[in-house]
Parts: structure tokens; C-alpha cells; sequence
């Protein structure tokens, strides 16, 4: 599948150019589409997918899709009769050319043509609808192709989360975002700045001095507005880059400006080995964080050095334990399936030793390369087989993981994830991270403060609105005066769930 050439996408009698191309990306994803909206092949073009639909006597649609590959063609037409709405339309051609680009390529995909992030809602939204698990299941299939495999986690997923969550429009989540990081792994496409520069560095004290502004500022609209907080994220980045002192100073923030009294659960994103200090772990625990991650990725010292990450599995290993002593009984680890250089083998070790180690919750996030990556630059990096070994690695998770009691309780797709394939919380009973859970659903408002945090407002009818902040320390920091008039913007819209 894999394709480095460029593609023509050619439209007909539709502007289902977004679908049309989501779908196409499942079975070609390295490949930079042309949309030929005019309906016209370019010349000499000899890689092409037509879709095309003509309107014929007595409300009959007649949808064709013709398919160049690799000197192979493939063409099939469907008919529809009857009045057919646009949705109709946008999935039966979707429909039609999924299949022929399933028998032209020979590619089964293991989500079928789920394009959206979230396949556990769609799960959630028809077990709403009182259809049985079972019901659920073989409906979302037929529509979606989805594997057997992928049903199933997906199904399990959403039984677990049904009972966590709730919809109190009053109630809410914090997060707070600390964007530096000691080092860029390889792999990362986050806003996060890398401490190993003097400039980078004394941004810190600054950008600290602004967020405890910010959070203060938010716990006064949390109050005004009459909301609770149930849970508090404090992410990245890497939160244990800054030092012992500037995490007081974040958290005392925290506990001054926001009612902890409702919390379910406060998390600090530890993050990597080479950051944590027994101070910051006891400044963490003091401060009333329920809830830490402490992340390795892999436990393959050769493939650590390879992504950029200045520490070793023993380091990782260590840092758990301490956080055992020091009191943490609730401590996620995150495991990356697909980093360069790993292999099945490699993977399977990493969880083996992750597993010993017992931590509460442990997610697998499947390789995802973002342009912003450094890792994205490397050519060649994803071959027929590699997806197939990452396929290997995450189904591996899958099976073992329920064997230790884990179970998966969160499920999320990103674009350009190697295979198509999906990140997935798993968790010991009781050990479920609900922000994980709830930013997902997308049915609870979020609150952020510092750089790259997002405020989510969320209304009893579904609809969201969102309010960002700055991206970057810079301009978090330069700006933070017109920063704060987006707070009116943002109190603007609690008035309307007040
Ligand atoms: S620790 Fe996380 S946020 Fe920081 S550079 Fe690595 S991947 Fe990016």
C-alpha cells in the first residue's frame, strides 16, 4: 500500500471531496491526493480514482467508481432508486469505492472505512438507542466494515466507560498545560520546547509567573459561574522539567484559586524518567495530586537512544518505585507501539517488564507521524510488513493486557497513525482516568490555561465551542493581556449554560 507517487482524485456530478479522500487515504495514506474537481483525468496520469454521479430517468442515481492502480483497473457501478438524501449519496459511493479498493489493493482494514476518531461513541450512541451489545456491534459492522477484532475492543471499551460517565453541565475539567520538555523525541508533534537552550530556559520563570495568573483568573469564572471542578489535568510536555519550586508554585495555584473539595482526580503528567526527582514526586504527593504518569515508551535502552529520550528503562523502573514509596497508588504508564528501531520482540519485552512493575493503568498508543515530527523527515519508514508488526504489537496488548486485568476503558484514532491503528487507555478496575474519558466524549467543558490549552465549552445539546489559547511560551507570554480578553469570550458562553 505503501506510495510515494501522486494521486488524482477525480469528481463527477459530487462534491464529496473529504469523504471521497478519507477513504482513499485508508488504502494509499503516504500519498499526496490532486483533486480534479473539474472531472477531468490529468494527462498522463496514470494512477486515478474516479467517482462520479449521474442522475437518471424516474429518480434513479447511478453511482460509478473506475479505479487506476498500478496498471490494474477496476471499475463498478450501483444504482439507487428512490428519493435519496446527500448522506445517502456520500456513503453508498464511499461504500462502493471502499470495496473496490479492498479487492483492487487486497488490504482488509482492521477499523473497515471508520474514518472518525472516536469509534467508541459510535458504539455508546447506538447501545443509547437500547440496541443490545451484540445489536450494536453487528450494526456499526455492517455500515463500516469494521474487523471483528476491532469491534470488540471498541465494544468492551464503551462498557466500561458507560457507568463513568456523566453529563452535569456544572461539571468540569482543568487542564493546565507546562509546554517544555528536557529534550524533542523524535517521534513528537507536540507544542513542547526543549530545555537543553538558555533561551528555552528563562522563559520558564515567566511563563510560570502567567499561568498561576491564569488559573487564578479561571478559578474566579469557575466560581462566578457556579461550576465544579472534577477533575484537574496538569500535562505537557514534560510538567517535572520545570524544578521542585516552580511546581509548587503551579499547584499552590492550583489549590488556592480552584475548590478541590468535588475533585475524583488530579493527575500530573510526569512524564520522563531523566525529570523525576524525589522532590518533585514528594512536592506532587504533598500537594494532593491523586494521580501521576510516569511515561517510558519502551523499555528497550537502543530504541530510547534512538527517539531522543535521555534515559534508560533501569531509570524508568527507579522512578516507579520511588513513586510506590513515596505513597502514588494510582500511577499510569504510556507505552508507544512502532517506535523506529523497536521490533515485536522488543515490544513484547516492554510489556512483559511493564507488566511486572504492576502500575494502574498502562496505554498503547500506536505510532503516529505528524509533519511537525522530526521522525516524518526519515524516508522509507513505513513498510507493508512494519504495518503489519505494529498491528502485531497493538493486538498483542490487546490480549495480554485483559489477562493482568487491565481493561480497556479509552479508544482514540489520530490522523496519520501508522495502519490505521488506535491509542487505548487500559486500566485496573476503579483506575479509569476520567479526563482521558471525558475529553474524548467530548460531553463535559474543559477549562485550559498556559500555552497550547484549549477551553471546550460544552452545551446540553451537544454543541461545542471553543476558545483557544496562544500556542506558543512567546506569545503566551507577550500576549497574555489580549489573552485575557478571550475569557470574556469564554464567560460570554457559560452565561448561555448558566
Ligand atoms: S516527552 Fe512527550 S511532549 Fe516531550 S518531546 Fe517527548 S513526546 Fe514530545
Amino acid at each position: 500500500m505503501k506510495e510515494n507517487s501522486m494521486y488524482a482524485l477525480v469528481f463527477r456530478g459530487h462534491r464529496f471531496f473529504y469523504e471521497v479522500q478519507a477513504v482513499a487515504k485508508i488504502f494509499i495514506p503516504e500519498t499526496r491526493f490532486r483533486l480534479c474537481e473539474d472531472g477531468i483525468i490529468p494527462e498522463n496520469c496514470q494512477n486515478y480514482i474516479e467517482t462520479e454521479i449521474l442522475d437518471s430517468r424516474n429518480q434513479i442515481k447511478i453511482l460509478h467508481v473506475t479505479i487506476s492502480y498500478h496498471n490494474q483497473k477496476k471499475q463498478e457501478t450501483r444504482e439507487i432508486s428512490g428519493d435519496s438524501s446527500q448522506e445517502l449519496l456520500e456513503y453508498s459511493l464511499c461504500a462502493l469505492l471502499y470495496a473496490c479498493l479492498q479487492e483492487i489493493t487486497g488490504y482488509q482494514p482492521p477499523w473497515g472505512m471508520l474514518t472518525g476518531i472516536r469509534p467508541v461513541r459510535k458504539v455508546l450512541q447506538e447501545l443509547a438507542k437500547n440496541f443490545t451489545p451484540e445489536q450494536a456491534c453487528k450494526n456499526l459492522q455492517k455500515q463500516y466494515f469494521i474487523s471483528d477484532e476491532k469491534i470488540k475492543l471498541a465494544l468492551d471499551t464503551a462498557l466500561v466507560q458507560q457507568p463513568i460517565l456523566t453529563h452535569d453541565p456544572k461539571q468540569i475539567g482543568l487542564y493546565i498545560s507546562i509546554p517544555f520538555c528536557p529534550t524533542r523525541c523524535s517521534y513528537c508533534s507536540f507544542v513542547s520546547h526543549s530545555i537543553s537552550t538558555e533561551t528555552a530556559r528563562k522563559l520558564i520563570p515567566e511563563y510560570i509567573q502567567k499561568l498561576c495568573e491564569e488559573i487564578a483568573i479561571l478559578g474566579k469564572i469557575i466560581q462566578e459561574f457556579d461550576l465544579s471542578v472534577q477533575s484537574v489535568y496538569i500535562g505537557g510536555g514534560t510538567p517535572t522539567a520545570i524544578s521542585a519550586q516552580q511546581l509548587v508554585q503551579v499547584m499552590q495555584a492550583v489549590q488556592d484559586s480552584i475548590d478541590l473539595g468535588n475533585i475524583r482526580e488530579y493527575t500530573v503528567e510526569a512524564g520522563r524518567a531523566d525529570t523525576i526527582t524525589e522532590e518533585k514526586l514528594q512536592v506532587i504527593h504533598a500537594m494532593h495530586a491523586t494521580r501521576i504518569s510516569i511515561n517510558p515508551q519502551t523499555m528497550q535502552d537502543s530504541v530510547l537512544r534512538t527517539i531522543g529520550r535521555c534515559h534508560t528503562a533501569q531509570q524508568v523502573m527507579d522512578a516507579f518505585l520511588l513513586a510506590r514509596d513515596i505513597g502514588f497508588t494510582d500511577i499510569n504508564m504510556d507505552l508507544i507501539a512502532g517506535l523506529p528501531s523497536d521490533d515485536y520482540a522488543g515490544f513484547a519485552d516492554t510489556l512483559a517488564k511493564i507488566i511486572a512493575l504492576d502500575p494502574d493503568s498502562i496505554t498503547v498508543h500506536a505510532l503516529t507521524l505528524k509533519r511537525s515530527a522530526d521522525l516524518y523527515h526519515v524516508p522509507g519508514n513505513i513498510s507493508d510488513s512494519r504495518i503489519s508488526e505494529i498491528e502485531d504489537m497493538t493486538r498483542l496488548s490487546s490480549q495480554i493486557l485483559p489477562e493482568h486485568q487491565y481493561r480497556p476503558y479509552y479508544l482514540y484514532r489520530q490522523k496519520n497513525t501508522i495502519g490505521n491503528l488506535e491509542n487505548v487507555g487500559y486500566a485496573k478496575p476503579g483506575k479509569e482516568n476520567l479526563y482521558n474519558i471525558l475529553i474524548m466524549d467530548e460531553t463535559q467543558t474543559i477549562l485550559g490555561a498556559g500555552c497550547g490549552a484549549s477551553n471546550k465549552i460544552v452545551f446540553p445539546d451537544g454543541n461545542i465551542t471553543r476558545v483557544m489559547n496562544y500556542k506558543f511560551p512567546y506569545e503566551y507570554i507577550h500576549d497574555f493581556e489580549k489573552l485575557m480578553q478571550k475569557k470574556q469570550q469564554i464567560m460570554t458562553e457559560l452565561e448561555k449554560i448558566r
